[in-house]
């Protein structure tokens, strides 16, 4: 057996790979370098151009752009009206953004447990927890595999919900054909550089209702309108005249943002083909290892895969995963872990949140780690996380 580099072996390769990478292409620096020369730098054509690509490319009715995913789901819920004291049920195996966005507001953030092979919230679980206070679901696509959308969508009208996606993994899924960002009444996404393609920073909003348009494009300027029929005092005095109606943010995405993000966003089928390949290769490799759990795909997804996160079976490995997770990066080979359970944080422990409060998150928690998967990963790098994983599972197998 081969000595592992922790234990003074020599590492599987001589570089370091991540867990994910941007692909910047000189296409993209020209978009961006000519807005930088032209007139707008913020607030131009190209934020627009990208709300409307970004309508035809997810089929929603309406998009609006934004500053970051987190924006994005802030918008979400005020546009949702959320409001103190209102619940809101979501996933605890995400980002921070997807829970905090209902603190913003002063809602209420309702764990629901996720289906332990999928990872993502089990649908069951988010009836369980439904109250008279509950106002709306934030159900995360993670990883970038599609949520359960039809049977979250049932529960939302049974029970007259607002159902909002953060899909800030999935840009590019599908669920049943149809593309993530058409099914929920809202959308969000995340451009920010590790996601599937980028803004820098940036973030946006599909909806097919008008009204939570109107009230999404308030939130994201000030809750400044220069829509005459939104005004109260109109008849106005000039065209100089705006009228603030709500209290809004300044969450606009600047217009170099948008061009990053639309020249991006040509790319995005490449991409998704090159991430569904490793995917691929990935599962073929850890088909036969008993210590690797892989992510179960439901049927009506066409995943563009974000992560790709192995699940170590701990009782048949010698090792914690801090030993492992350890191991692969002396092999070079830098992994992440998505996620620590959202309300096992210290800001969420003193809200009064408990651990043990959903076993399977915790349970599949303990054993996940997400290895390198991006689209500019070479065949060779890709050969070299497998091994890295091999290797080490070879070394601490009981
Ligand atoms: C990245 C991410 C966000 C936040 O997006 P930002 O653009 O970083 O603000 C929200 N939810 C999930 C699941 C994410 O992965």
């Amino acid at each position: 057996m081969e000595k592992l580099a922790i234990n003074g072996g020599k590492p599987v390769r001589e570089d370091k790979i991540y867990y994910g990478r941007q692909w910047i292409d000189e296409d993209d620096v020209s978009a961006v370098s000519s807005v930088l020369t032209s007139s707008y730098l913020t607030c131009g054509p190209k934020v627009n151009t990208l709300e409307r690509t970004l309508e035809s490319y997810t089929t929603a009715k309406h998009a609006v752009a934004v500053s970051n995913g987190t924006a994005a789901l802030h918008c979400a819920c005020i546009a949702a009206g959320i409001k103190p004291g209102d619940e809101v049920i979501t996933t605890p195996l995400t980002f921070a953004a997807s829970a905090n966005c209902i603190l913003y507001c002063g809602g209420i953030p309702v764990f629901a447990d996720i289906d332990p092979e999928t990872y993502n919230i089990d649908p069951e679980n988010i009836e369980k927890y439904i109250t008279n206070k509950t106002k709306a679901v934030i159900a995360v696509d993670f990883t970038g595999q599609s949520v359960k959308n039809k049977e979250i969508r049932d529960i939302c009208d049974k029970h007259n919900l607002i159902f909002i996606e953060d899909a800030a993994h999935a840009i590019g899924t599908k669920y049943n054909g149809k593309p993530i960002g058409s099914l929920a009444d809202m959308t969000c996404f995340s451009f920010h550089p590790v996601k599937t393609i980028t803004a820098g920073e940036g973030g946006v909003i599909t909806t097919n209702d008008d009204l939570f348009y109107r009230k999404l494009v308030l939130a994201h300027t000030h809750g400044i309108t220069h829509d005459e029929d939104l005004m109260e005092e109109a008849p106005h005095e000039g065209n100089w005249y705006y009228e603030q109606v709500d209290l809004g943010f300044n969450y606009r995405m600047t217009d170099f943002q948008a061009a990053l993000l639309l020249s991006q966003l040509k790319k995005l089928e490449t991409f998704k083909a090159r991430r569904q390949e490793i995917v691929k290769r990935y599962d073929e490799a850890f088909k036969n290892i008993p210590e690797i759990i892989v992510q179960k795909e439901i049927m009506e997804s066409d995943t563009c895969r974000h992560l790709y996160i192995i699940r170590l079976d701990l009782n048949k490995l010698s090792c914690t995963r801090r030993e492992f997770y350890d191991a692969m990066s002396a092999e070079n080979v830098q992994c992440q872990i998505h996620y620590v359970p959202v309300y096992w944080f210290p800001y969420y422990k003193h809200l009064g949140y408990k651990r043990g409060l959903c076993p399977n998150t915790e349970e599949v928690y303990k054993g996940i780690m997400s290895i390198p998967l991006y689209p500019k990963m070479s065949d060779q790098d890709m050969e070299d996380v497998i091994c890295a994983v091999i290797k080490v599972v070879e070394n601490y197998r009981k």
